[in-house]
């Protein structure tokens, strides 16, 4: 599963910031992740589930956000948005599309509780 090397990314990412500043629990996490991503967010959900277990981040709520792919046309130059992964502008039909959003993964908040 693809997901979990992501996952697995991730937490290295979490766990270096909560030692940097000293939190002893993460308890939020939220993600974004693209269509075009490449993650299928059910299985990013499972993985972080698994993952999650005897780290800081063990009772941490993970949050996805789905972003839409938001396309501009070459041809007519109108916007298309979808959350499916077709490739065609939505007012001409044009495949001659430039990608402006929908292919990211972006770890979009974290939230710590630190120990006074
Ligand atoms: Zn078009």
């Amino acid at each position: 599963m693809h997901e979990l090397s992501i996952v697995a990314n991730l937490f290295d990412l979490l766990e270096e910031q909560a030692e940097k500043v000293g939190a002893k629990k993460i308890t939020l996490v939220k993600i974004k992740v693209g269509v075009l991503s490449g993650v299928v967010p059910e299985l990013l959900q499972t993985a972080f589930d698994i993952y999650k277990k005897d780290t800081l981040a063990s009772e941490a709520e993970l949050i996805i956000e789905k972003v839409p792919l938001r396309m501009v046309c070459r041809q007519c130059h109108q916007e298309t948005i979808r959350d499916d992964i077709i490739l065609s502008c939505a007012h001409c039909g044009s495949t001659q599309l430039e990608k402006k959003e929908g292919t990211e993964l972006i770890l979009e908040k974290v939230e710590l509780e630190i120990d006074e």
